[in-house]
């Protein structure tokens, strides 16, 4: 049922959803997301504070929100993200709160995490191979993500999903071994259709390219390897942007997001905050409305909850990113 004060927009989405993008530095460079050197990262006055994020999320949550996941660049690598965590999971109506994280500094930190009110996880890794994983990420240690998904099952942040961007002729040759992976442990798996935005396009130039893989060839590939998959969430019964099918048997779950080839626009159901202060109404297009002079300029929760607003306001029926790149990073917007 639909409130008074709930967002929905012309038509017809309700906005229940906030993606935080807590911080746009990184200590990954993958190779779809950004360059290998000289990424200029926000000066630290513009990024909002953790009581200023708290206060969009209060706001969020008085128009109907009640999801959020914090993401980034790299959330963990934010100082005492689990501070942050503890203090939205404390906002009045906030019911579910997830991460988005590359892993590599999870096993230091799952366990505050979990203890602050974090309810769920996911953990991007798109290779299973040590060297596959330098070439593709350019820094860090495959080992230390292995260790963080441990870290965060031993925490109880389960079931852990898994992100992983199929990129032609660099990884997709692994996606029956992550398949597999679900076969006895509970995990979620996520194909996820690579998005050219323009920084990505540009780093995959400059890296040697990879190929776009429709999640339809994934899937018809996983197919022939498993057998005919069953389907959990799919078509009418999707509940969030991923199509969700399970090898018969298999104790996990196969989730398809298929942004380009299938836009799930009529669905969504987010908005997202910017680690400099913006509201924006799409990853890959539409516009966004700034608050963080709103916050730094004695804005009250009333002029907060109008820029929600105005944000969903902004959000395009469908994103046009086939036609027109949009030169945002998914770093600093928060993927
Ligand atoms: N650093 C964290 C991580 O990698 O999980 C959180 C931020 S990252 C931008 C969020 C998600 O966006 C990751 O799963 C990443 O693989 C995905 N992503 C980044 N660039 C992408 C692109 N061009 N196309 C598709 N997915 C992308
Ligand atoms: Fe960093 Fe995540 Fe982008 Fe990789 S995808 S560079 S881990 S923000």
């Amino acid at each position: 049922m639909v409130t008074p004060a709930q967002v929905v927009d012309a038509y017809g989405r309700r906005f229940t959803y906030l993606r935080v993008s807590v911080t746009d530095v990184c200590n990954l460079r993958c190779v779809y997301c950004m360059p290998e050197e000289g990424v200029a990262w926000l000066p630290k006055d513009e990024i909002l504070s953790y009581e200023e994020i708290t206060t969009v999320v209060e706001a969020a949550a008085a128009v109907g929100v009640y999801k959020v996941r914090l993401t980034g660049g790299e959330p963990l690598a934010r100082r005492e993200i689990a501070t942050l965590a503890g203090m939205i999971a404390r906002v009045p109506g906030i019911t579910d709160l997830a991460l988005t994280t590359n892993g590599l500094l999870l096993g230091k930190y799952a366990a505050d995490l979990k203890a602050a009110g974090l309810k769920r996880i996911n953990i991007s890794l798109d290779t299973l191979n040590p060297e596959k994983f330098i070439q593709i990420a350019r820094r860090g240690r495959l080992e230390d993500v292995l260790e963080g998904i441990a870290a965060a099952q031993a925490a109880g942040l389960a079931p852990i999903k898994l992100n992983m961007v199929v990129l032609g002729g660099l990884n997709d040759d692994e996606v029956e071994s992550f398949a597999a992976m679900t076969l006895e442990r509970p995990l979620d798996m996520r194909f996820i259709e690579y998005m050219p935005l323009q920084e990505a396009k540009d780093c995959a130039l400059g890296s040697g390219s990879f190929g776009f893989v429709p999640n339809t060839v994934t899937k018809e590939r996983l197919t022939r390897r498993f057998g005919t998959l069953d389907p959990l969430e799919v078509g009418n019964s999707m509940r969030g942007p991923a199509e969700v099918w399970r090898i018969p048997g298999a104790a996990g779950r196969l989730g398809f997001i298929s942004a380009m080839s299938a836009p799930f626009c009529a669905k969504c159901d987010r908005l997202r905050l910017t680690a400099n202060g913006e509201l924006r109404s799409c990853l890959l297009d539409g516009g966004g409305v700034e608050v963080k002079s709103l916050l730094r300029g004695g804005g009250s929760t009333a002029d907060l909850v109008n820029a929600f607003r105005q944000a969903a306001a902004l959000k395009p029926e469908l994103h046009k990113v086939w036609h027109e790149i949009p030169a945002s990073a998914m770093s600093r917007i928060g993927g």
